[in-house]
């Protein structure tokens, strides 16, 4: 809530929730829980797709070796609309910046950890009519000519002072932005008609997309949208997954013994001693097991059960973490095997080879 004000971005209200209940019928458990939890225009798009009118779904990542699977959050999200709405989803890996703004990273190595990066996006079950994948330092000729025109729009001035730049940044991370934020504006060339885009994210992305929508006008480009989701709390007790401190987040390379060991030391709401449990039951409110059952049991029923027992000391913090992990475990496995199917065919996701 501190950040939606901050950020000066709306809250989803029942508005929203109700738009896409009458669309599509239901409601994605991330958007009903409150993870996904605010947006810039949201109905604006939602209006569209009432209209039959065009657009698409846009975001990314900076690759890197240590993906968790709080990063595949946000994309399963994206899942859900591709599957609803039927929409194009345009996705940036941005390998470019990763070997601008962190030291020691050649660009040949962000580059790979692009292809590996897609891979486990793949595996979420994107079709490729669908999914558009742009490698930054090999699809840069989609994105050039918006970016430059942004660039003319955008004063050094402006970049500082958004993304909190200094004399040292280099010049090409200075220039970076624009790449971001040509994307929200490539499906409107693409198809030679506007085109907007709705962006799920995470809160901190805002700046890029405030200024998306500052520049839109003057360059003849629709305003993107964007649905913001929290930050997934590290397994540890911190406010985000860090990897800084690899046992506060699961990655998607962590062995089974990995999981087990990090869930099972995770931080919850539980009581000290399993007979103040069983007496005072715990706190899932403020427990990070919850919250991460929350992220990734699809059931309704089950989350209200382990709420419910939880509150009164009838669920043991040892076998709520199980549970956790077995859940965990068996999306870890789908996701593997079809990560690995996706090496046959992630060429066929390319942008590259479709427009
Ligand atoms: Fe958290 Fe589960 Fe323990 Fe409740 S029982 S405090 S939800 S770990």
């Amino acid at each position: 809530m501190r950040l939606a004000h901050e950020f000066g971005v709306q809250l989803i209200t029942d508005n929203e929730i109700n738009t896409l209940r009458e669309l599509t019928g239901e409601v994605h458990y991330l958007i009903r829980r409150n993870f996904f939890y605010a947006h810039r225009d949201l109905q604006s798009i939602l209006n569209r797709q009432r209209n039959g009118l065009k657009w698409a779904l846009y975001n990314g990542r900076g690759p890197s070796a240590d993906l968790h699977i709080g990063h595949l959050v946000p994309w399963m999200l994206s899942k859900w609309f591709v599957d609803k709405f039927n929409v194009d989803y345009f996705f940036e890996l941005t390998d470019d910046e990763k070997f601008l703004v962190k030291e020691g990273y050649a660009l040949e190595q962000t580059n790979k950890y692009a292809y590996e990066n897609a891979l486990d996006l793949i595996a979420l079950g994107f079709t490729p009519d669908r999914l558009h994948i742009i490698i930054d330092s090999e699809d840069i000729k989609y994105l050039y000519k918006i970016a430059i025109k942004i660039g003319k729009k955008l004063t050094l001035s402006t970049v500082k002072h958004t993304f909190g730049f200094t004399d040292s940044t280099n010049v090409g991370a200075a220039f970076f932005p624009t790449l971001e934020i040509a994307v929200a504006f490539l499906p409107t060339e693409l198809y030679g008609e506007n085109v907007p885009v709705l962006i799920p994210t995470a809160i901190d992305q805002d700046p890029y997309f405030r200024l998306a929508r500052d520049v839109a006008d003057e360059l003849g480009y629709p305003k993107p949208s964007t649905i913001y989701s929290k930050f997934i709390p590290g397994l540890t007790g911190e406010d985000k997954m860090s990897a800084s401190n690899p046992d506060s987040a699961i990655y998607v390379t962590d062995s089974e013994r990995d999981v087990r060991r990090k869930i099972m030391n995770a931080l919850t709401g539980g009581q000290p001693t399993a007979e103040l449990q069983r007496k005072y039951g715990g706190d899932p409110d403020n427990c990070v097991v919850y919250k991460y059952h929350l992220l990734f049991q699809d059931s309704d029923e089950r989350v209200k059960k382990i709420y419910e027992d939880c509150k009164v000391g009838k669920l043991l913090c040892g076998e709520c973490k199980m549970m956790l992990f077995e859940r965990i475990r068996e999306f870890m496995k789908e996701h593997n095997e079809r990560r690995e199917r996706a090496k046959d065919v992630i060429n066929q996701y390319r942008i590259s080879v479709k427009f």
